[in-house]
């Protein structure tokens, strides 16, 4: 008998109305003979108001009982489900996360999970019960409540999915799968029928909000597919209507490019004039890295008069104001002149068809240069390249490439 693991987001469980929708989903699947575990996420707005009030009462509040408040949204709508499904005239009984339980490390409001006791719940799904499971929590050691950062919901319903050994994983939310590109700026975006988890990765951390990135790494790791669907739209779930995150083996059909994808939330900053030492690079990242700012993109220029240098990097716009003060603070940085841009976009390319053709790369700058787009910097993994130009460009940007690595629809 197949297993799966029903996933729906809080905008396909935003009121009762839509939560009697998603039971009429799980029904089909079991109507199908599938065992299920549904996953659920608190009613849309639920958790940003929760947080609300945590900061109201306490701006500096204990972290172990932000985590009480903000995983109690999950319960509700774990209840409310298993209501609906009993309607229906199915066994159903809602689990919170320290009934599985779900153990979790103790970083409160941003938890991992480590283990996943299957025992109890593996009884009822053979007897034929749907579990619904609130999504986002887990218990520590110390029996407290944990939750695990924000859209963690998604990371809650891959990781129970590999320890119930199910087939698949399908996330219901309110788009109806992963596109070529964002769909408001490229109206001929094409939905993906598969993506593989590396291609998702990119996509995920680099914008393209459909997945929390953590449940993609775990997905990846633990070997299960992922499907992401619309909970708006009639098919169910195992007549595959959305796109497929899986291994790169189970994609027959390669595209070179598979998306392009932008991220506004960047800042440049340039240092003119960085003496020529050996060790500066050390220096100048050191203090970023104490105060726990990710750096992306770095260039280091040749030193044309052998003494001095300059560096840009980006880092996100969100860091900024720290990353500036801590390199204000640098001494071996009181000679050089420190500037900073946030009026810049980061947009990338990303295709696992890289890895085995040339000319990728190319293709883009070419595409950008026929555009008058100047680009900023540059930088590349294996399956990516990414630029960064002035945020004016952005759509400009995101349609020409589109249309140049043949993405749209037919
Ligand atoms: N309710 C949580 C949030 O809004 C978790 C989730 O929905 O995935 O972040
Ligand atoms: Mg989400």
């Amino acid at each position: 008998m197949t297993r799966l693991v029903l996933k729906f987001g809080g905008t396909s469980v935003a009121d009762p109305d839509r939560i009697e929708k998603a039971a009429d989903k799980v029904a089909a699947e079991v109507a199908r003979g599938h065992q299920v575990a549904v996953v659920v996420s608190a009613m849309a707005g639920v958790t940003n108001q929760l947080i609300d009030y945590c900061r109201k009462i306490s701006p500096l509040h204990d972290a172990r009982e932000y985590d009480a408040v903000v995983a109690s949204g999950e319960n509700i709508t774990s209840g409310l489900m298993a209501l609906a499904l009993q309607k229906r005239g199915i066994a159903a009984r809602s689990w919170q996360g320290w009934q599985v339980p779900i153990t979790c490390t103790d970083m409160h409001g941003k938890a991992r999970i480590l283990d996943i006791d299957r025992t109890l719940m593996d009884e009822r799904l053979n007897s034929g019960e749907v579990a619904v499971l609130a999504g986002f929590q887990g218990v520590t050691s110390r029996n407290r409540i944990t939750t695990l950062g924000r859209g963690g919901s998604d990371t809650t319903a891959v990781a129970l999915a590999a320890a119930l050994g199910a087939e698949r994983c399908d996330i219901y939310t309110d788009v109806n799968g992963v596109y070529t590109t964002d769909p408001r700026i490229v109206p001929q975006a094409r939905k993906l029928d598969k993506i593989s988890y590396e291609e998702m990765l990119e996509m995920a951390s680099l914008g393209a909000k459909v997945l929390q990135t953590r449940s993609v790494e775990m997905a990846m790791k633990q070997n299960v597919p992922v499907q992401v669907l619309s909970s708006f739209e009639d098919p169910i779930g195992s007549d595959f209507p959305g796109t497929l995150v899986t291994r790169e083996d189970d994609i027959v059909e390669h595209q070179v490019v598979n998306g392009i994808t932008y991220t506004k939330d960047e800042a440049k900053i340039t240092l003119i004039g960085v003496p020529d030492i050996p060790g500066m690079a050390a220096k100048i990242f050191g203090p970023l890295a104490d105060a726990a700012i990710n750096v992306d993109m770095i260039v280091q220029n040749i030193a044309e008069d052998g003494k001095s240098t300059d560096v840009t990097f980006t880092v996100t716009g969100t860091d900024l104001q720290r990353a500036m003060e801590a390199l204000n603070k640098c001494e071996e940085l009181k000679n050089t002149d420190i500037r900073s841009d946030e009026s810049v976009v980061k947009v990338s390319v990303v295709g696992i068809g890289m890895r085995s053709h040339a000319g990728v790369a190319q293709t883009m700058f070419k595409t950008l240069a026929d555009k008058g787009i100047n680009i900023q910097v540059i930088s590349t993994s294996e399956i990516k390249v990414s630029v960064l130009l002035a945020a004016e460009y952005t759509e400009l940007a995101v349609r020409s490439l589109h249309a140049a690595y043949g993405l749209e629809s037919k």
